[in-house]
Order: structure tokens, then C-alpha cells, then sequence
């Protein structure tokens, strides 16, 4: 067995990603058989209810963060949506944008579907300078309208409203019913989107997804970077063909862009070890299992951290869900 290749950073990337994957769907499968306990009134066993399922709610864990620097206080209905985002803020500051190369598990699907692809046509395709500038802005112009919505026009009296209302407490199952229950148009524009996605990598994320645009903001000032050797860069271009960001590796210095995920595949490529995931003037400290473990440690301690501190569950009882669920499908509409 080569041991070599464990001390090598992307070789745990596929691990993380596909393991946090599993995380995933076995929240989903908890959370579903939790709600069901309900909409059979009762007669289901019941499930614990899995906390992390409300890192499905970024858009009311804006408001929940709009909240806490508004009034201080963290919203109790739903404060694992809070700390998941802040924790996912905080890997971006320190570990670049890698929550979306190895924990989302959209990124490992997508990731999954071109490398699918790749295989298929031996290539992988690429969408010209003139129109993949502003695709790429699309992204950033959806984060945009979800910030102004929050952060702008929601008047600060509004927050606790919407913190304490029904709809919010039922967020999650609402979302839930969203995954079971999908119309024809979303099926269809996720076959278009998985379709694309087949011959463009990770067309989702490079295009439309608006957290990881959020993410690729706050990541631009992380002092963890792709940095390039150049005394030792034999200047042969490997890197920039494996980066799937589609990034100019090798005609840059230090990678300082909010599209770079942290993925490592420059690195694992290059032939002379002239790239480093590193802080300034440390090009070892975060080399071969060390920036993994950044990742996954930083995941693991903003987690804990909502836990011992009493921000993880919800403080819905069982009444509560009792009562809400079997009106889930009436609200909001
Ligand atoms: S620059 Fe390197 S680490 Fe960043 S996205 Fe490209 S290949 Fe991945
Ligand atoms: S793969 Fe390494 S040696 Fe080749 S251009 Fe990139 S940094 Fe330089």
C-alpha cells in the first residue's frame, strides 16, 4: 500500500465529501421519519429530531443572523440554521471557500456528474471569456437580492415577527415537503441544471449558487491561500488545466480569488510541489492531512460550540410540533 498518498491533502477530500454526504442524507431520513411521527398523529414511532437539518434554511438564517446583531439575542425556534452559517463564514475566513468543495453536498453531486462526464467524453467543456464573466455574476446578483430583502428592506421590528411566526417554526418541514413534493418545472429545471452540470464543471456553484457566493466574498480575505513556489515552478500549466474553477494557477502568485474552493487539485497535480495551501510565510503548516483537518476541525468545533452553548435545539416541544405539523402544508400559502 503507498502511504505516501495519506499524507496527501485531496486524497481526503472524496472521503470528507462523501462521508458528510452520508451525514446528510441520514438527517434526511430522521427528519422525514420524524415528521411522519406527526402527520400520522402519532401512531409512527418516534425519532429524534436532527438539529443539523436546519442548515436547509439559509435565507431565514439570514434573518436569524440580522437579529442577533440587531437586538443580541439568538433566535431559539431554529439556532442551528444561525450557528451552521456562521460556522460555514468562519471556515471561509480561515480554509477559503471549502465548504463548498468538501462538505455541500450539491458541490459533491455536481462534482460527481461532470467527473461522470469527463469519463464519458474524455473532456470536460468550457463556456467563452465574453459570456462566463457575467454568468459568473449572476451569482453574485441573487445574493444581492436576498441580502437587500434581509439586510435592507426588513425593517428591524419585523425580525422578531418572522422569528416567532408559525411559518418559521415549520420552515424545515416546509422544506421538507418541498424535496418530496417537487412540481414538474423544478424536476425539469434540475434535469436542465444536472444536464449542463454533465459537461461544464460544477455548473451550479460557478453560476448560481448565491451562498457560495457568499461564502467566495468572505474567503477573499482568508490568509490561507494557493501560493505558488517560484522558484521551484517549472511553469508547465498542469495546475491551471486541474483546477476546476478554472482558475490561471500558474501565471499567479498567491490564489486570492472567491472562486477558488480549497479543493487541492492544483496542488496534487503539480509536479514539483511548487504549490502550497498555506498562510504567509508557512508554506508547511497546513501541508499533506493538515488543511483536512482545518476543515473538518473548524466544521466539528462551530458545531460543538452551538452545542455546549445551548444553541443547537430547538425550543419547540413536542406539543408545538404536535400542532404545526399537521397545518404545514396550509402555511403560506
Ligand atoms: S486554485 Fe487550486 S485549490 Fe483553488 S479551486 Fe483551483 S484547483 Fe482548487
Ligand atoms: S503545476 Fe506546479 S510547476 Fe506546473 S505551472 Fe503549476 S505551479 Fe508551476
Amino acid at each position: 500500500m503507498n502511504i505516501e498518498r495519506f499524507h496527501r491533502g485531496d486524497f481526503w477530500r472524496p472521503l470528507v465529501q462523501w462521508l458528510f454526504f452520508a451525514w446528510i442524507v441520514g438527517i434526511g431520513i430522521r427528519f422525514s421519519l420524524f415528521v411522519r411521527h406527526f402527520e400520522l398523529g402519532g401512531t409512527a414511532p418516534l425519532v429524534s429530531r436532527p438539529s443539523g437539518v436546519e442548515g436547509f434554511l439559509p435565507i431565514g438564517a439570514l434573518v436569524s443572523l440580522k437579529h442577533w446583531l440587531v437586538t443580541g439575542v439568538i433566535d431559539r425556534v431554529h439556532p442551528a440554521a444561525l450557528v451552521l452559517l456562521l460556522t460555514f463564514i468562519v471556515m471561509s475566513l480561515l480554509a477559503r471557500k471549502s465548504f463548498c468543495s468538501w462538505l455541500c453536498p450539491v458541490g459533491t453531486l455536481s462534482e460527481a456528474v461532470w467527473k461522470l462526464g469527463r469519463r464519458i467524453f474524455g473532456r470536460t467543456f468550457r463556456i467563452w471569456d465574453w459570456l462566463d464573466l457575467p454568468l459568473r455574476g449572476f451569482k453574485y446578483l441573487l445574493l444581492f437580492f436576498f441580502v437587500k430583502i434581509v439586510f435592507l428592506d426588513m425593517p428591524a421590528m419585523a425580525l422578531g415577527g418572522f422569528l416567532q411566526a408559525p411559518y418559521w417554526a415549520i420552515s424545515d418541514v416546509k422544506m421538507l415537503h418541498f424535496f418530496f413534493n417537487m412540481s414538474a418545472t423544478v424536476l425539469g429545471v434540475i434535469a436542465v441544471l444536472a444536464g449542463l452540470s454533465f459537461f461544464y464543471q460544477n455548473f451550479w456553484c460557478r453560476y448560481l449558487c448565491p451562498y457560495g457566493a457568499l461564502l467566495g466574498l468572505f474567503s477573499m480575505v482568508s490568509p490561507v491561500k494557493i501560493r505558488r513556489d517560484l522558484a521551484t515552478c517549472i511553469d508547465c500549466g498542469k495546475c491551471s488545466k486541474a483546477c476546476p474553477s478554472w482558475l490561471p494557477v500558474h501565471r499567479k502568485q498567491a490564489i486570492a480569488s472567491p472562486e477558488c474552493t480549497g479543493c487541492l487539485s492544483c496542488s496534487a497535480i503539480c509536479p514539483t510541489s511548487a504549490l502550497a495551501m498555506a498562510p504567509p510565510l508557512r508554506r508547511d503548516l497546513l501541508a499533506g492531512w493538515r488543511f483536512p483537518l482545518l476543515v473538518a476541525g473548524l466544521f466539528a468545533l462551530g458545531v460543538g460550540v452551538g452545542m455546549v452553548s445551548g444553541h443547537w435545539e430547538t425550543s419547540l416541544s413536542y406539543d408545538d410540533y404536535q400542532r404545526l405539523i399537521p397545518m404545514a402544508r396550509m402555511l403560506g400559502h
